[in-house]
């Protein structure tokens, strides 16, 4: 497949699809690239579509979600268990999964005039009949395998052919009898993970929500098939909880449930969560009902037994799976749109920026890639030095920023943007007080807080959520 690669921040080539509010896209990705949180991966080399590199406040960010979810499956729930299955799977695993048949994989349309592919269902789902790139007819649907292919060893033939996983659930479902049996597990119980997907995406695009390497997490909760209704209902309450407890704002989110004609052949049910993208209503979070589709496919393909006896009657089933699967970069995406806020005319008194818009990234504290910032007033040296002190003080703590260059105004803009919920700055009355000002990033608020209390009122704001 050949890659297509783009002008501006390999945002897609298909420009046509993107619609509504490019500009704010457009002003998230140069955040991202200015302030470290997202670059293009291989960017000196021209870039690689689809393909992106988190830098230090980003990977700060990404990590936040990723432990907030995993804060959320592992601490408060009972009976999740947590595994770091591999990338590489034997071949076999992605026959049993149904990736590697026709007939389960995405189908695509290819122009007859410019070759390149899309997936249908994007196309139908923009309303796009003809070739997004040129114009040119498009052919009938085919089906396309979106695994990446790769060799294990020495050798590069059919019998070394292996792929990275599209899709870290099923190196869940091959651990499923080691995990009920090491952990002593009985049903309802559940199996998460966090980790990387790849996947041959035919149109990668709007920036970091479809990539062709991305990080799941997903959550398989496994049941009696009769209490399989009512776990997916509880699920897909419990997902759409934790966003909104996040912070984002409840009219950027809905649940879709899933047509009759879409659902996998296997799905009992299946609902996406929706949130609204300056290029549409598009999935952040899959909930499903599996059915007993997966245990019995490992168990034929693979020829041990993954069922489970009835504990009255002694009859063997397939426990049902509820999936929860989410994507950690289209979150940090949502996250980040959620979460940007232009604030016109600007609000900072101490800077010439007086009349600018000013962007603040309002994120839920517990995302904030830096929880506090310390900020000497000037480059004196005994400023430096107490503000150094501060911040090693605090670094045992939380993620604290140290910043000593620029205008005291243009750093606390630098922080906004990055949402960093407190500044703490040292001036000259600091020297005979010992006290600082510490700067709430949402309401501008400043109090004046002892040095040697900065730790309890840093505790009492960050640590309560
Ligand atoms: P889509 O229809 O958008 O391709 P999907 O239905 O194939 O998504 P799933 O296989 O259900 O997605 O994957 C679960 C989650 O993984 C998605 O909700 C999304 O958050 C994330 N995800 C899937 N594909 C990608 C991708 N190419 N880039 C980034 N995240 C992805």
């Amino acid at each position: 497949m050949k890659f297509l690669i783009s002008k501006q921040f390999l945002m897609p080539k298909t420009t046509k699809h993107k619609e509504g509010n490019d500009d704010l896209m457009d002003k998230i990705v140069s955040l991202c690239k200015r302030r470290g949180f997202i670059f293009p991966g291989s960017e000196i080399y021209g870039g690689l579509a689809g393909i992106y590199d988190y830098g230090p406040v980003g990977v700060e960010l990404k990590r936040n979600i990723k432990d907030e979810w995993r804060w959320e499956m592992f601490r408060l729930h009972e009976h999740i268990y947590e595994v770091d299955s591999s990338i590489l799977m034997q071949k076999k695993v992605w026959e049993a999964s149904g990736h590697t048949s026709a007939g389960f994989t995405d189908p695509l349309q290819e122009c007859k005039q410019c070759h390149h592919r899309f997936r249908a269902d994007h196309l139908a789902e923009e309303g796009v009949k003809q070739c997004p790139d040129c114009g040119g007819q498009l052919t009938e649907p085919k089906k396309f395998n979106l695994l990446v292919e790769t060799h294990l060893g020495p050798v590069q033939d059919e019998s070394s052919l292996t792929y990275l996983r599209g899709e870290t659930t099923q190196g869940i479902y091959v651990n499923y009898v080691n995990v009920k049996t090491a952990m002593r597990a009985s049903l309802p119980f559940g199996i998460g993970q966090v980790g990387k997907a790849f996947r041959n995406e035919i149109t990668p695009g709007h920036f970091i929500y479809r990539l062709r390497e991305f990080e799941q997490m997903e959550q398989q909760y496994f049941v009696q098939p009769d209490d399989a209704p009512k776990y997916f209902q509880y699920w897909r309450e419990e997902r759409m909880r934790w966003y909104l407890e996040l912070g984002i704002n409840k009219d950027n989110l809905r649940f879709r449930p899933h047509e009759k004609g879409e659902l996998a052949h296997y799905a009992k049910a299946a609902e996406d969560i929706e949130y609204k993208f300056p290029f549409g209503w598009h999935e952040i979070e899959g909930i499903h009902n599996r059915g007993d589709w997966d245990l019995s496919r490992h168990s034929q393909f693979s020829g041990q037994d993954l069922s489970e006896a009835d504990p009255k009657t002694g009859k063997k089933f397939y426990p049902y799976i509820i999936e929860t699967s989410a994507g950690a970069d289209r979150l940090a995406l949502a996250f980040l749109i959620d979460a940007y806020t232009e604030i016109a005319g600007g609000r900072t008194t101490t800077t010439k920026s007086i009349k600018e818009v000013e962007v603040v990234l309002k994120l839920d504290k517990r995302l904030a890639p830096f929880k506090i910032a310390v900020l000497p007033l000037s480059k004196k040296e005994q400023l430096i030095t107490m503000a150094q002190e501060i911040a090693v003080s605090l670094r045992g703590h939380w993620m604290v920023d140290y910043d000593e260059t620029q205008s005291i105004g243009k750093r606390y803009r630098r922080q906004d943007e990055i949402g960093t919920p407190y500044c703490v700055t040292v001036d000259f009355a600091s020297l005979a007080d010992k006290a600082a000002t510490v700067r709430d990033r949402d309401t501008m608020g400043q109090e004046r807080v002892a040095i040697d209390k900065l730790q309890n009122y840093f505790q009492e704001r960050l640590n309560n959520n």
